[in-house]
Parts: structure tokens; sequence; C-alpha cells
């Protein structure tokens, strides 16, 4: 592992936590590796008739409290470093939401947009061939991530059911309903950040009508949005990896939207219904009471933390803020709420469609959005009373709600098991 990598970064918040509790050296060792990650070259063929080759990984970083589960992304920028780095934070996640994961992840290294929706096909199936021996209902289950949907699950499941010669609807999460996908998944990591900050807004000093800029407008972004201006906030800026908008009175949703699906950026609405061009990194800075980055990681760095103005930042996004930047927002009494709560949204509601794919019997909306309320806001509620009682921020908190669950099913495991487990 080199020097700086992401994953040394992100280690660095599984000491602080174990500095908060009172756990066994061996639990540290345990969770400061990943368990094994398996690289793989994809070989597709393009519609013009040539063979093309893609880096792809799965890591199973930790699986002591269940399976690991994590998502697939495909990206032009994804390294095995990165894989880890996520999976590292998915056993956390499921940790903090007492799901019973350990955590995972996958990345195929592919500007997904540069592939017309034939070679798309191919290379998703292409992945499922490669690892359908590391996957399985009771051993890793992918799910959606950055510029992955359900329709890529989709083909997914549909593959990995020809491998093994038998429908395995539980295998990946965030299919298509038609294939054993849930309701509410879709708007199921935004929906889960809505229900924690509308459960702490008082702890948090958040009124009534909150000024919102939301960093990122793909799934999460564009869900979060809808959700909060349906209950009366006003969303003040907006941006994606184009540019940004805003506009002080709130900017018209609609129109975001359709520049969205019209694969437009939503810089292209500036001028429209009061809408200013800013730059993505203004977007930081702008005056509000919540900022939610929702894209990718390390956008909140050192050298824009000290602009922003909002008392909140929610992290739909996995890993946006950066350790230097985090110091620096707790130093100015900016409550960040981390990722591994605030997300976790997303696979809490793929918890859901696996239980419900083994059981054969699926739950109206209501029955999801009611247990997604529930688990957020009881695990918040509790991370924020430790945050209170240690007088640590909210993030510390949580690695140590983590840590202390999987440091009890470590040890719970037994020593003998420790290195084969
Ligand atoms: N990719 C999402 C995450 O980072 C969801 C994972 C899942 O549903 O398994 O949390």
């Amino acid at each position: 592992m080199s020097e700086n990598s992401l994953l040394d970064h992100a280690l660095v918040r599984l000491d602080e936590a174990a500095r908060h509790l009172n756990i066994d050296a061996d639990v540290i060792e345990k969770l400061k590796y990943a368990r094994e990650t398996t690289k793989a070259r994809l070989m597709i063929r393009m519609d013009d008739g040539s063979r093309k080759s893609f880096l792809a990984w799965r890591c199973r970083y930790d699986d002591t409290r269940g399976p690991t589960k994590g998502g697939i992304r495909f990206h032009p920028e994804s390294t095995a470093d990165e894989v880890e780095t996520l999976a590292f934070w998915m056993t956390f996640k499921c940790a903090v939401m007492n799901l019973p994961y350990g955590g995972g992840k996958g990345a195929v290294q592919v500007d997904p947009r540069a592939l017309s929706k034939t070679e798309l096909e191919r290379l998703s199936r292409a992945y499922i061939q490669a690892f359908a021996r590391i996957i399985g209902p009771d051993r890793d289950i992918p799910a959606p991530d950055v510029y992955t949907n359900s329709m890529i699950m989709g083909w997914m499941a549909d593959e990995y059911g020809q491998i093994v010669g038998e429908t395995v609807p539980a295998v990946i999460t965030g299919k298509p309903i038609a294939l054993g996908g849930s309701l509410g998944r879709g708007d199921a990591t935004a929906r889960g950040g809505y229900y924690l900050v509308r459960n702490l807004a008082s702890e948090l000093g958040l009124g009534e009508r909150m000024r919102v800029a939301v960093q990122g407008f793909g799934n999460a972004g564009q869900y979060i949005a809808q959700l909060l201006a349906a209950d009366g906030h006003t969303i003040v800026a907006v941006s994606d990896s184009s540019g940004a908008v805003a506009a002080k009175d709130g900017l018209d949703l609609d129109a975001l939207m359709a520049a969205k699906a019209k694969g437009k950026s939503v810089r292209e609405t500036a001028g429209q219904g009061g809408h200013v061009a800013l730059s993505a990194d203004e977007l930081v800075g702008v005056d509000c009471d919540l900022l939610v980055p929702a894209a990718l990681e390390n956008m909140i760095h050192k050298g824009n933390a000290e602009t922003i103005k909002a008392r909140v930042v929610l992290e739909l996004a996995n890993g946006p803020v950066t350790s230097e930047a985090d110091a620096l927002l707790e130093a100015r009494g900016v409550v960040v709420l981390p990722d591994i709560l605030a997300n976790a949204g997303g696979v809490t509601v793929s918890y859901f469609e696996w239980v419900q794919n083994r059981q054969g019997f699926y739950w109206p909306l209501e029955e999801i959005h009611e247990r997604l309320r529930t688990i957020m806001e009881r695990e918040g509620r509790g991370i924020w009373d430790v945050s209170q009682s240690k007088k640590i921020s909210m993030r510390t908190a949580a690695y140590v709600h983590a840590l202390s669950r999987l440091a009890e099913a470590i040890e719970a495991h037994g020593t003998q098991n420790f290195f084969a487990s």
C-alpha cells in the first residue's frame, strides 16, 4: 500500500474511533486490510466489431457480520485503492445500521457515457462472468453505485442466473421491480438522509425553512432536492461535473430535471427562471444552511472548506470531505453528518430487497418507508447521543458506534477463526 493511499486516509478514522473504546488490538488488525480483492480484465466486443478490454475489481473487505455488501461503480478513474476504501466504508456503514452484512465494493474502469446501450450490457454481463464465483446471496451481494443503475443490475442478475442455472434474485440488489427489485430503492439514499436531517433538525439548529445547496445532480442529488423542496425548503444552488447554477429564491427543479434527462448539464439552465451560472467549486461557498455533497470523493478539501457557510453538511456521497477539511469544519463548528450514516438509506433498502427476495413476499411502499425511517432515526439518534456524551464529532461517533458492533462480532467468532474467517 502506498504512503498516501485513499485507504490510509480512511483508516485514520478507525484509529480515532478505537481511542474512544476499550477494544482488543486484534480487532483493529483485522479491520486494517481487505480480506480479498480480485482483479479481472473484461474483454468485450464493441458495436463496430473491435474488441476492447477494461480493468475491473471486486473487493470483499470484511465479512465478520455477514455476507459482504456494496455497489459496483463504472468510472474512468476507478482504482483498486478506491474500491478497497469504498468497501471499508461499506463495512462500517452496514455496522452503523446494524444490517447483517460485511462490506464489499466493485468497479470497472470505464466511462460508461462513451458506450452504447448494447456495449454497456455486454460489459455488465462480462463483469458477472468474471466474478460469479466470488459473489452469491450468502457471500457477496452487489448493488448500484456511481454511474450504474437498475437496468445494469437487471442484466447482471440475469447473467448470474444463466451461469448457475436458476434464478437467484437475492444475489444482487437495486434490480428493476419486474425482476424482484424493491419498491423505494430508487430514492432510498436521499430519503434516508432526509429522514436523518428531519429527525435531528432542532438539535442541529436547522429551521422550518432551510436554504439548501446540492453538489452533484445524479440519483441522490436529484431526489434530496425534490424531498426537501416538497417540505417547503429552498434549493438555492446545484452543481454537476460541468458547472453549477444558483437562484436566491429557489431553483426551478423541473427545468433542472428536464436538462439532466436530456443528458445536459444543470449549467445549461442558466438564464432561465433567475438561474445564475457559477463554477462547480463556487457552489461549496454558497450562502445556505445545509450543504449536501452528493457527487464523488474528496470534493470538499482544505482549499474550499473555509468558504463553507452552511451550518450542517449532509454527506450523501461516499467520502466527499477529506480528513483535513473535516478538521477545519469541526474547528468552525460546522456539523458533518457522515457518509456511513447519512447515505446508508441505500444499502438499508437493498437489505429490504434481499429479505423480500429470500422470503418471496413483497412489501408495500409505505412499509419500506416506515422501516427505513425507524432504522435511520434509531441509529442517527444513537450516534447523536454518543457524540454528545463523549464530546466528539458525529463522524467519530458513527465510527465508535459501528466499531463496537464489529468488535463484538469479531470476538464472538473466537480466536481460532481469526485468520481463517
Ligand atoms: N452504493 C451504495 C452505497 O455506497 C449502495 C450499496 C448497496 O445497496 O449495497 O451505499
